[in-house]
């Protein structure tokens, strides 16, 4: 779920404007960040439901038992709040963190059961995921809304932004409609190519 998570570091843009809007992407995908070099080392693996066609959206059971495990999910959020918190101060640090944690609780929704509670899934605990990626169509509407509503709110607070003086409205307003263009551009891109698989 990439465009959903975009999604909402748009919405959280709009409630925290001081948090940079790069940081707040890279934050909603930081657990993926981390499971790329893992998945990469065959740490961490992806299994196909349906080997004719693993690009399927939302078809893989995802074995990320370190990076997407609850605790793993908890200390890797706490990391990147943490070093957000030193570079921007206490409100952008606590937002950059929760919103690392957003990712996991996102991918609860949709994963399948493969979702450890302990790193490495010691003890063999139970597996979480709701796995509404089991209903592909519902998935993506899910998906969709958190784009659409994390585009509309990032625009309506691009537009109540006091106009500062070197900047007429006109210019100001354009300025806004360019942002909002590319930032919702960018999330349905990624929704389509997730959607069909390409991505
Ligand atoms: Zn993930």
């Amino acid at each position: 779920m990439v465009p959903g998570h975009f999604g909402l570091a748009a919405g959280v843009k709009s409630q925290v404007p001081s948090a940079p809007l790069w940081a707040l992407m890279l934050a909603t995908h930081w657990l993926d960040v981390v499971f790329v070099p893992l998945f990469l080392l065959g740490i961490e693996t992806i299994t196909p439901i349906n080997p004719a066609n693993p690009n399927a959206y939302g078809g893989g059971v995802i074995h990320a038992i370190y990076t997407h495990s609850l605790v793993g999910a908890l200390l890797l959020s706490a990391l990147a709040g943490g070093l957000a918190w030193l570079r921007w101060g206490r409100l952008v640090g606590v937002t950059i963190g929760l919103v690392a944690f957003s990712h996991w609780l996102l991918d609860l929704i949709v994963h399948y059961p493969d979702l450890p509670i302990l790193p490495g899934n010691i003890g063999n605990l139970p597996l979480l995921g709701f796995g509404l990626w089991g209903l592909p169509t519902v998935a993506a509407f899910v998906e969709l809304a958190l784009v659409l509503g994390g585009a509309y709110l990032y625009y309506r607070s691009a537009t109540a932004l006091p106009i500062e003086p070197p900047l007429d409205p006109a210019r100001q307003r354009r300025r806004v409609y360019t942002a909002t263009g590319v930032v919702t551009a960018l999330m349905l891109v990624s929704f389509v190519t997730t959607v069909l698989g390409i991505g």
